[in-house]
C-alpha cells in the first residue's frame, strides 16, 4: 500500500534522509524508532506529502505521490497523519472540531458527518465529550479526538508522529489502546514512537533508522531480542 524506492532527502546541504527502501503492505503496522535527528519524521512527513524529496519515488496504492503532478487533495484523504501536537481549534467544539475537515475539504453532508463524527467520537471513548471545547479536555483526550478527526476523512492508512510524545504518563496509555484498537480493526499504521513497549506490543514489523538509513528492520521480537548492527544495540541499551 505504501512503496518508498531510493528516497532522499536534504535540506540546504544536509541530507537528511540517505536513500530509504521501504515498503508496507495493507493492514501492516510498522513502526519506526531511532535516535534523534535520525530523519524519522522526515520520512512519515515525505509519506502525505507534506514534505517534497529531491530523489526517489514514493507510490501510495500504486500511484506515484512524489511526481510533477499528483492531488495532494486525494493524498490526504487516503493518509491521514497525527502529530505529537493535536493542534485542535480552541473556539470549536469537539464535534465541530472532527467534523471540519470532511465538510470543509471534501464538502459532504452535514447530517452524514456528524454521524460519523459521533461514532468515531465513542470509539474513541468520548462520546460524552462532543460539546466540550478542545481546552476544557486533558492531553490524551485532546489527542484522542485529533485522532478521531483524522479518522473521519476516512483515510485508508495512518501516520503517528510520537502523538504521545507530549503527554503526561498517566494520559499515554488511553492513546495507545486506541491506536491499538485502530491497528486490531485492520488499519494500516505507521509509527514513530518512543514507546519501546507499545512497539514491542503493536508492531508487525520494527524499523531502526540512524543518521538517514534504515539500519534494521524486522519482527519485533528480533530487534528487540536479537538485534544484528551494532548501532541498533547500542541504542536499544539506551533507551530500554
Ligand atoms: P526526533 O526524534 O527528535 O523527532 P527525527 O528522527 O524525527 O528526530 P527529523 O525531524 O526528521 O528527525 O529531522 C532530521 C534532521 O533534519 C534534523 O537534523 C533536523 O534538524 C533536520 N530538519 C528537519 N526538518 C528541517 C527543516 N524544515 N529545515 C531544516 N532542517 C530540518
Ligand atoms: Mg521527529
Amino acid at each position: 500500500i505504501i512503496d518508498i524506492r531510493g528516497l532522499h532527502k536534504s535540506f540546504g546541504s544536509f541530507e537528511v534522509l540517505k536513500g530509504i527502501d521501504l515498503s508496507v503492505q495493507q493492514g501492516e503496522v510498522v513502526c519506526i524508532i531511532g535516535p534523534s535527528g535520525s530523519g524519522k519524521s522526515t520520512l512519515i512527513r515525505t509519506i502525505n506529502g507534506l514534505t517534497p524529496v529531491n530523489a526517489g519515488e514514493i507510490f501510495i496504492e500504486g500511484q506515484l505521490i512524489t511526481g510533477p503532478k499528483f492531488d495532494k487533495l486525494a493524498l490526504r484523504r487516503k493518509v491521514g497523519m497525527v502529530f505529537q501536537q493535536y493542534n485542535l481549534f480552541p473556539h470549536r467544539t469537539v464535534l465541530d472540531n472532527v467534523m471540519m475537515a470532511p465538510r470543509l475539504v471534501l464538502k459532504e453532508p452535514k447530517s452524514e458527518v456528524r454521524e460519523r463524527a459521533r461514532a468515531l467520537l465513542a470509539k474513541v471513548r468520548l462520546g460524552d465529550k462532543e460539546n466540550h471545547y478542545p481546552g476544557e479536555l486533558s492531553g490524551g483526550q485532546q489527542q484522542r479526538v485529533a485522532i478521531a478527526r483524522s479518522l473521519c476523512m476516512r483515510p485508508d492508512m495512518m501516520l503517528f508522529d510520537e502523538v504521545t510524545a507530549a503527554l503526561d504518563p498517566e494520559t499515554v496509555k488511553e492513546v495507545l489502546t486506541t491506536i491499538k484498537e485502530l491497528a486490531a480493526d485492520g488499519m494500516t499504521c505507521v509509527l514513530v514512537t518512543h514507546e519501546m513497549g507499545f512497539a514491542r506490543e503493536i508492531a508487525d514489523r520494527v524499523i531502526f533508522t540512524d543518521a538517514g538509513r534504515i539500519v534494521e528492520a524486522g519482527p519485533p521480537a528480533q530487534i528487540f531480542g536479537d538485534p544484528q548492527d551494532a548501532r541498533t544495540r547500542e541504542f536499544l541499551s539506551q533507551v530500554l
